[in-house]
This record gives C-alpha cells, sequence and structure tokens, in this order.
C-alpha cells in the first residue's frame, strides 16, 4: 500500500488512531497463535498493526513471512527495521522485499547491540544512527512508505540529558519521518512532557503513544527494566494487593491501560499503539472496555 493512499485512509476516519504490536513468533504453533490473534483484533477498530524486526533476539528471517501474513489478514502493515548488522546495500535489498510484500511503511530503527555487547556498534558499511536509516529510505523509495521512528517519553537510556534526546528525535523528522511512536510508559504525564519538548523543538508530526497492558508486576518489572521505564507507586500497589493471583494482576494490567488511553485521549493524543505481546486477550478486554465508556 503506497504512503498516501495509508495516510489517507487514517485520516478519513476521523478518530484516534489505533494500532497494534505484534512480534514474529518462534515456532509455527506461536505462528498458528499469533495469526489468530491478529483475526480476533482486526474487527475491533484497529488500523494498522506493526512487526518488530530481532527485537529481544526474536528471528529477523520471519518477519517478511509473518508481515505477509499480516497483510493478507487484511492490516495495513508497518515492518519494523533495525540498522543491527547490516551494510546499506543489505538494507536497501531489505526494504524492496518490504516494498514487493506491500507494507504500508517502515519504522526506521537503529537497534540495541547484540546480546553481550554494551555498546552499539555500527556496520563499518551501515548507519550509526536511525536517521541515516530513515535518509536512506527517504532517497530509494520517495513517498512509498509511511515512515516512522522511535520516541521516548523517560528519555532513550543512553541519551545523557532530554535537550540532546529532543535533538536528535528532530533530526530524525527532519530526515524524513512521518510519525513517531513511543516507547511504552505507564504515567501519562511522561508522553505529555515528552510530547511538550518535542513541540518546543519543532516536532510537528504525531506522537502515537505506547501502551502496554501488563500482565503482572513481575512481567512489568521485568519489561520496564529492560526499556528503563517507571512504574508507579500506584499501580505497584493495585498489583500488589492482588497477591499472587494472576488474573486479577492482568485485569488490574488492563484497567491501567484503559484508564492510561482515556486520559491521552481527552488531552489530545493523536491515537494509541498497544503492545499486545502476540495476546489477543488482555487486548480484547482493553478495546471492549474503552468502547463502554
Ligand atoms: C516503538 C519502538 C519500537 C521498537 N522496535 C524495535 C524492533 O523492532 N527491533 C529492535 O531491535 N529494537 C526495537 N526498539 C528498540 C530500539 O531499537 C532501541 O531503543 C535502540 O536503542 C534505539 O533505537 P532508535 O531508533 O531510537 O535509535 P536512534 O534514534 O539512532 O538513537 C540511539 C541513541 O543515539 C542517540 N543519537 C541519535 N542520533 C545521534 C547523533 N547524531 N549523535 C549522537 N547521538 C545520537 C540517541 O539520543 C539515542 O541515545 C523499538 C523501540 C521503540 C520505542
Amino acid at each position: 500500500m503506497p504512503k498516501a493512499e495509508f495516510i489517507n485512509r487514517l485520516r478519513a476516519k476521523h478518530r484516534p488512531t489505533v494500532s497494534v504490536e505484534f512480534f514474529p513468533p518462534k515456532t509455527s504453533s506461536d505462528g498458528a497463535a499469533m495469526l489468530e490473534t491478529a483475526k480476533i483484533l482486526k474487527p475491533l477498530g484497529v488500523d494498522f498493526a506493526s512487526i518488530t524486526y530481532g527485537a529481544g533476539g526474536s528471528d529477523r528471517s520471519t518477519v517478511l513471512e509473518y508481515g505477509s501474513q499480516l497483510v493478507k489478514a487484511g492490516y495495513p502493515l508497518i515492518a519494523h527495521l533495525t540498522c543491527v548488522g547490516h551494510s546499506r546495500e543489505e538494507l536497501k535489498e531489505i526494504i524492496s522485499k518490504y516494498d514487493a510484500a506491500g507494507f504500508a511503511g517502515i519504522l526506521a530503527l537503529r537497534g540495541d547491540p547484540p546480546k553481550g555487547q554494551n555498546e552499539f556498534t555500527a556496520h563499518p558499511k551501515g548507519f550509526a544512527y536511525a536517521s541515516g536509516l530513515v535518509e536512506l529510505i527517504k532517497e530509494s523509495f520517495p513517498n512509498r512508505f509511511a515512515l516512522g521512528v522511535a520516541g521516548f517519553p523517560e528519555r532513550h537510556p543512553s541519551s545523557p540529558d532530554d535537550l540532546s534526546d529532543i535533538r536528535y528525535l528532530a533530526g530524525k523528522v527532519s530526515a524524513g519521518a512521518d510519525f513517531i511512536t513511543t516507547q511504552l510508559f505507564l504515567d501519562n504525564e511522561d508522553y505529555f512532557n515528552f510530547v511538550n519538548r518535542a513541540r518546543a523543538a519543532g516536532v510537528a508530526v504525531p506522537i502515537l503513544p505506547g501502551i502496554m497492558p501488563v500482565l503482572s508486576l513481575k512481567q512489568a518489572r521485568r519489561f520496564c527494566g529492560f526499556c528503563k521505564a517507571k512504574i508507579p507507586d500506584l499501580l505497584v500497589k493495585e498489583l500488589e494487593s492482588c497477591g499472587e493471583d494472576e488474573e486479577a494482576q492482568r485485569q488490574v494490567g488492563v484497567s491501567w491501560a484503559v484508564r492510561q488511553i482515556k486520559g491521552l485521549l481527552s488531552r489530545g493524543a493523536p491515537g494509541y499503539h498497544v503492545y499486545i505481546l502476540n495476546r489477543a486477550q488482555s487486548a480484547v478486554e482493553l478495546f471492549k472496555q474503552l468502547e463502554a465508556k
């Protein structure tokens, strides 16, 4: 799907944009479960899906396969792509395949250092920062893809301060990004402060907040540990009050996400992106609770 068609379709809906994120499953039975989740969520008002690229050590080789299946399931697809271990020419080849597969857009990322390495090292013929990848896509495939980049409400863990973090974000937008999807956050004030900083730096593109309905306190601590996101005390208290009851903790996670989304939309967020972790249950409950108002 060409960029103009994707953007026009979203605009024509005159309502907040809703997206969900999948990751490429490791086994064929997980693949079947992912596609079942996709089928369940499609009629619930999801505007597009995204699929990650090598995140958390996941397999990169199946992005094209599962991404194509999501397209067949009726989703406009934003495929993620990282600079990790790729030369400029290899990246161009992958982008050509995304083009042929009919993907609507690309979330252009630098990526994290591979397991066991602390520092990101660019491929000698590749890019040190996501902005290089944005430029490559824009130059090589003009107006073909809706281009997204990552934003970090609590700033990127290796950014020295908020000012440089936003300066580099603004650089990605000047290079050609059409929208920003954020890292997960659990306190809406972090999102609004981030948006204010971005607007003050001249960043005008939509900033789609990333929401993860937490499954349990243990899972929230693990995920927030990876991405250095804070867990508000109130959420910790609500999760702790469930004791060992995992189902009750999951429901606390859904209702926290519902409160977050209502608060975000009421203060002007353009929509929301849900980290669904390939599972349907929390996402379905979330969409239903939002619909019930
Ligand atoms: C929505 C979202 C989706 C993601 N999906 C994936 C995925 O699919 N696969 C995956 O592996 N990872 C994924 N990530 C994680 C991401 O790859 C990491 O957070 C990575 O560390 C940073 O990627 P970036 O694109 O933000 O990098 P960049 O924008 O390149 O920034 C990386 C660091 O360099 C700094 N920087 C940027 N430009 C410059 C410059 N010119 N000079 C000096 N410093 C600079 C930034 O401030 C930042 O600290 C995702 C993150 C988000 C928020």
